[in-house]
């Protein structure tokens, strides 16, 4: 798994270099102020003047050793934060371009979540908890390699009980593991809803259902609450025991090597210097317990954690040039279904380059889903989609996009400047014109700063119809090829809506593509495709379908009556 983060983070293997170099610089460091220490008290009664150098000495070290712990300290804090931008910035990016498919299963709440809490364990396990590990075994090594030296047989007692302490830590924390991944999971699963509360506060508000959304809150805050007890309580008895592991190389190295001095086997000075490393040792076994369990939380959460980055991606392929002499749109024979049910069946229509063509009919017959499929936005279950000459399944969504502007019934506004929300950020092009076309001229002069007014979050500042007059702008300024708008008026007072759909209809090239309930916008329509059931029910211009008497004909007096939906 750490292998996986350090791919993800750039300059990780030099950020590792640097930390095993301060880790070794560290740890001979650490040795030799423990011997010197050891080599002081030792002589201190025979030493004479030597006594002052060799404690200035010894305490330089020491002092050395703390502006190294600094160094590694600050390493690691600095790798840290530099993994965790990384990772963020790899998360937005593999989530901007993932499969509609995915998203709509991961929620949004969930995959926030993901990104703001196991983000940081998931960095932390290969900028501290792996460099904590490799710097406590390799200070074992060391000093065991230094016991070696004074006696081979305390050397292997300390390295045996040292394996099996490992041995035993890595057994009983594995549990642990999924206790942290549940956790996690149920803690994501309440933030998601907390998300969607504050989102949807007005109808929680008008309903007066706090008390009934609260009520759901907190019985997703109990299965947290019980995942993060059970984690808590697993991870327990390996702490109290970690104690225990802590300690227990050092009393096995004391008690063999007391052993052996009685027997003759080793002299008492010999084990004295065993002595004084082993305590320190101590302390770096008591580390183990502590690595053990972060190494078991920051597993758990990179596993979350790259279920986003190895989200699978639309279609990146580069290179699938457009056709312009070909159809704008060509659906043949296309069937499709989000996960249950054919919601389009055996779909074929063809639009022309430069067409205005609606799709009407009952909701949930499947208007919206063929425009998400012109967007290629998911795989046809059978048949093909044609955009511009280009196969939807073959072909790169930032070409395939390139030439299309969408205006959603439920507009999108970033919390940015009025201005900033119709260019998305790119210069160039009569603005002041799209401002008229798109009617946003009829609320601007009330706006404090005009164009440069901040929308606020959301745009929560605007009313719906200012929304959608600001996302046809935003449709109208791209000046793209194939404009899709899917009920992007119905927000509209009746005045507004036949403006913006006459400046829609007149746009010289460009083919439109308009779902809709408002069917008396039609008239100067090319074609009407009225769909019922997935499939197409009938076809022509408007004047056609309603001598025809059919079901355009009951829609559009429906609508009339206003029994339409
Ligand atoms: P329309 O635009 O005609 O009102 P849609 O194309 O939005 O209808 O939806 C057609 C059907 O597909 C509906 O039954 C709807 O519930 C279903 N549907 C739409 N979007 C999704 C989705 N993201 N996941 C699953 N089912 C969906």
């Amino acid at each position: 798994m750490t292998g996986k983060i350090a791919e993800k983070i750039p300059k990780s293997r030099a950020y590792l270099f640097l930390l095993a170099v301060l880790g070794i610089v560290m740890s001979v460091v650490t040795v030799a102020a423990v011997k010197a220490f050891g080599y002081l008290t030792d002589n201190m009664a025979k030493m004479g003047g030597d006594i002052w150098r060799l404690s200035l000495m010894t305490m330089g070290l020491f002092a050395l050793q703390c502006i190294l712990e600094y160094g590694y300290y600050a390493v690691q804090k600095k790798f840290t934060a530099h993994g965790v931008k990384s990772l963020t910035d790899a998360a937005a990016k593999r989530v901007a371009l993932a499969e509609m498919m995915w998203i709509n299963g991961a929620k949004g709440g969930d995959i926030t979540g993901r990104v703001q809490s196991e983000l940081p364990e998931c960095a932390a396990l290969l900028s501290e908890t792996l460099p904590d590990a490799v710097l406590q075994l390799g200070r074992i090594i060391l000093f065991a390699a230094v016991i070696f030296a004074v006696d081979i047989r305390l050397a292997l007692i300390f390295i045996g009980t040292i394996v099996f302490v490992i041995a035993v830590q890595t057994v009983a924390s594995k549990p642990m593991q999924s206790c942290f991944k549940n956790s996690q999971a149920r803690r994501a699963e309440a933030n998601s809803l907390a998300g969607e509360i504050i989102g949807q506060r007005e109808t929680v508000k008008v309903y007066n259902a706090h008390s009934v959304v609260l009520g759901w809150y907190s019985r997703l805050l109990k299965p947290w609450f019980d995942a993060t007890v059970r984690a808590e309580l697993t991870s327990s008895p390996l702490r109290t025991l970690g104690w225990v592991m802590g300690v227990a190389p050092t009393f096995i190295l004391c008690i063999s090597g007391a052993y052996m001095v009685q027997n003759g086997l080793i002299d008492f000075a010999a084990f004295m210097s065993v002595y004084f490393l082993a305590d320190t040792i101590t302390n770096d076994c008591m580390h183990f317990v502590d690595i053990f369990i972060r190494y078991r939380r920051g597993k758990a959460a990179a596993e979350r954690f790259f279920e986003i980055l190895e989200a699978p991606l639309e279609n990146q392929n580069k290179g699938s040039a457009k056709n312009d002499k070909a159809a704008a749109v060509v659906f043949e024979n296309v069937t499709f279904s989000y996960d249950q049910g054919d919601v389009l069946k055996n779909l074929s229509f063809e639009i022309k380059k430069g067409e205005k063509v609606a799709f009407v009919g009952p909701s949930g017959c499947g208007k919206s889903t063929v425009l998400a499929l012109v967007q290629g936005l998911y795989p046809c279950r059978a048949g093909r989609v044609t955009v511009e000459g280009r196969n939807t399944a073959d072909t790169g969504c930032d070409e395939l996009r390139e030439n299309m502007a969408l205006t959603p019934q439920s507009p999108f506004l970033f919390s940015d400047t009025l201005k900033n929300n119709v260019t998305l950020w790119k210069d160039g092009g009569d603005i002041k014109d799209i401002y008229e076309k798109s009617d946003v001229s009829s609320f601007l002069p009330d706006l404090e700063s005009g164009e440069n007014t901040l929308l606020g979050e959301g745009g929560v500042s605007l009313s719906g119809g200012q929304k959608q007059r600001v996302a046809v702008a935003r449709t109208l300024y791209k000046k793209a090829g194939i404009v899709l708008l899917d009920e992007a008026t119905s927000a509209l007072d009746a005045l507004s809506d036949k403006k913006i759909f006459e400046t829609v209809s007149a746009l010289p090239d460009a083919t439109v593509i308009a779902v809709t309930h408002r069917l008396s916008n039609l008239e100067s329509f090319d074609r009407i495709y009225v769909m019922d059931g997935g499939k197409i029910a009938e076809q022509g211009n408007h004047r056609e379908l309603m001598d025809r008497k059919g079901l355009y004909f009951d829609l559009f007096h429906g609508r009339e009556e206003g029994q339409t939906a």
